[in-house]
């Protein structure tokens, strides 16, 4: 994870409304050569100067198609990545706090994933294995992704990218005989899963592992390997919860985002991304209750902008991701206020051999999402 240096302290000592002020100048002051990305998970006093708001799907493809020269990322490294490799020439992608990372994207490190490719073709006689990577990781796994023709994925389309690795390619689909899942078991389980596929299909491997932990004959097996990692903010959500608040609240629909484990899923309503979460309570009657196994900043502005609805969390504990929150308006208002004297600082940069080959992975996706 990269470090950001610490910033002055005029602009972390200054008070809330004379953030916000200087934030709306420095942007009218920039126009349309500016566009600021918010993610779902940021921060309200953040979340309120996005041009385009969305989860990650959203926000790749708003990225490829803005032509502002200055695309400030408020979301978390891998993202402003994505952005850095879709990007048109002469633009250039700011991320306000270099240290918001993702732990998730950390989990799966590039030469681990090749060795697991390796792995799998030589125990299964050469069978075609195609990665699939949640776009929850770093450029170098995007790229390796796009080397072994694979695809990204998100939350969103998870299903629609298995369904495409697995398809022949007589029928445009790749023609996988296996998936090599990663960084996130818990979304591929899901996913496997809501496809019709059982646990006997899915194996789990861990790169701390020899071997990933697995036997030749587990790897031989199964239709999808699942890399061992997880979203640490997802894994708060409990069965437990969810049988609490069905008796707290008779009556609730609980909706969850998949990177929950697969109890959670199973004991749920419904799962989806943020953007399905969103489309789920918004288009929901009045009066609906909701209970929602997400990321709490979101689920909190959902609960404002429905306020002829219960929406709480899940959890008691509010779950926040920690990473996303390191973007917060002191940051914003520096790198802003330095585009205002013609300064770029933390720019996020992908080597362009690494962007050349992640923009493969990604533009199958964003091809198969019908962009
Ligand atoms: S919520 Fe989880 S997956 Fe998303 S950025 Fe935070 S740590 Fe990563």
């Amino acid at each position: 994870m990269r470090m950001q240096p610490p910033i002055e302290a005029r602009y972390t000592e200054m008070p809330e409304d004379e953030l916000a002020r200087r934030i709306a100048e420095c942007k009218e002051r920039l126009g349309s050569q500016l566009c600021i990305l918010g993610h779902h998970y940021q921060r309200d006093s953040v979340f309120r100067f996005a041009d385009f708001t969305g989860d990650s799907l959203k926000l790749s493809q708003r990225s490829a198609e803005t032509a502002a020269k200055f695309i400030v990322f408020c979301g978390v490294h891998f993202m402003a990545e994505s952005a850095d490799i879709l990007r048109h020439e002469g633009q250039v992608v700011i991320l306000p706090d270099l240290s918001a990372g993702c732990s998730m994207a950390e989990m799966a490190d590039a030469e681990d994933v090749e060795d697991a490719l390796r792995l799998i073709e030589r125990v299964c006689d050469e069978a075609n294995v195609i990665p699939v990577t949640y776009v929850n990781s770093t450029a170098d796994v995007k790229a390796l992704t796009g080397r072994w023709g694979g695809a990204c994925c998100t939350s969103s389309n998870a299903r629609k990218m298995f369904d495409w690795a697995l398809r022949s390619e007589d029928q445009g689909g790749a023609g996988a005989d296996k998936i090599l899942a990663l960084p996130d078991e818990h979304l591929a389980r899901n996913t496997a899963f809501a496809m019709g596929y059982q646990g006997s299909d899915c194996v789990v491997y861990d790169p701390r592992k020899t071997d990933g932990g697995l036997s030749k004959e587990a790897i031989r097996k199964a239709r999808f390997i699942l890399w061992k990692g997880h979203c640490y903010v997802h894994q708060k959500f409990t069965v437990e919860q969810v049988d609490a608040v069905r008796v707290q609240t008779p009556g609730i629909r609980i909706i969850v985002h998949p990177e929950c484990s697969q109890a959670v899923v199973q004991a749920a309503d419904e799962s989806g991304s943020t953007e399905q979460i969103i489309r789920a309570v918004s288009a929901s009657a009045p009066l609906s209750k909701w209970a929602i196994g997400t990321e709490v900043n979101m689920v909190r502005r959902l609960a404002a902008n429905n306020p002829d609805k219960f929406v709480r969390v899940l959890s008691d504990a509010p779950p926040l991701c920690a990473m996303m929150d390191r973007i917060d308006p002191p940051h914003l208002l520096w790198v802003l206020e330095e585009l205002c004297h013609d300064k770029v600082v933390n720019r996020i940069s992908v080597p362009p051999a690494i962007a050349a080959d992640a923009k493969v992975a990604l533009e199958r996706m964003l091809e198969q999402s019908g962009t």
